[in-house]
């Protein structure tokens, strides 16, 4: 089934969660507190009826990204925002389903880079952080990128020379992390206005989730090896990043 389909059947489950759950509440409301139902009814509904909405909204719009067919600006936004809310109950339905956790980072990711696409930036190169995950690194590399990449001999077995190319072409700074927490650190410490950010679906998701002020533009690494070693990442995807941030064309 394709992913759209299962994302549906996932929103289908939380609509009917909560309209179920709604009704309840409204009987159980009226049988044994009839002479407060007014305002907590009016309430409850409300609530419920925004939240039913907002989630046929957001899979709306996630059925035409999936579907190859772009929606634009304010509508991206807010499903971005509803998805972000919503992401650990469609994961726990998408796993009682046996929809892929993978498959549904993939949505919010194609949702959050769909929305950055969809805005106009025009930054300086230095100004544009190229984040890496330190897996990207050659195994028997023995000089510490991640303290500095600098300190790369540019021996061009892996993808931190490439990097280092990005940065003389574009002046970007690159910076490469060992995890989430240093990841985090890195760009408190250094305020870029942009964020292109190398990793695996689920550090995708949640370093989008976290870096919520600064736009944050997900490439996804290649695992030939396997998870966590040895990634690799297609460079073109990544320049176009850098260049679209940039408004390069
Ligand atoms: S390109 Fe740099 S980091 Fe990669 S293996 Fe060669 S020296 Fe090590």
């Amino acid at each position: 089934m394709k992913t759209q389909y299962k994302f549906m059947n996932i929103a289908a489950v939380i609509v009917t969660g909560i309209v179920t759950l709604a009704l309840l509440a409204n009987m159980v409301i009226l049988g044994k507190y009839a002479p407060v139902t007014g305002a907590v009814l009016t309430a409850l509904n409300t609530t419920v009826i925004l939240a039913v909405f907002a989630i046929i909204y957001m899979s709306f719009v996630v059925y035409r990204i999936c579907s190859g067919r772009m929606p634009k600006g304010r509508s991206l936004k807010i499903s971005l925002i509803v998805f972000s809310v919503l992401f650990p109950l469609v994961t726990s339905i998408g796993k009682l389903l046996n929809v892929n956790k993978n498959e549904i980072r993939r949505i919010f990711v194609h949702l959050n880079n769909s929305y950055i696409y969809s805005q106009k930036y025009s930054l300086n190169g230095e100004d544009i952080m190229l984040l890496s995950p330190h897996c990207i690194q050659k195994s028997f590399c023995n000089f510490k990128v991640t303290y500095d990449v600098s300190n790369c001999k540019r021996c061009g077995k892996c993808s931190i020379d490439r990097f280092l190319s990005l940065r003389e072409k574009y002046g970007v700074k690159v910076f490469v992390a060992t995890g989430g927490t240093l990841a985090r650190k890195i760009i408190i410490e250094n305020r870029p206005k942009a964020v292109v950010a190398i990793a695996c679906e689920r550090d995708l998701t949640s370093g989008i989730q976290e870096v919520v002020k600064i736009p944050v533009l997900g490439v996804y690494n290649e695992r030939p090896s396997g998870p966590c070693f040895n990634t690799e990442v297609n460079i073109e995807n990544v320049e176009n990043a850098i260049k679209f941030f940039m408004g390069v064309d």
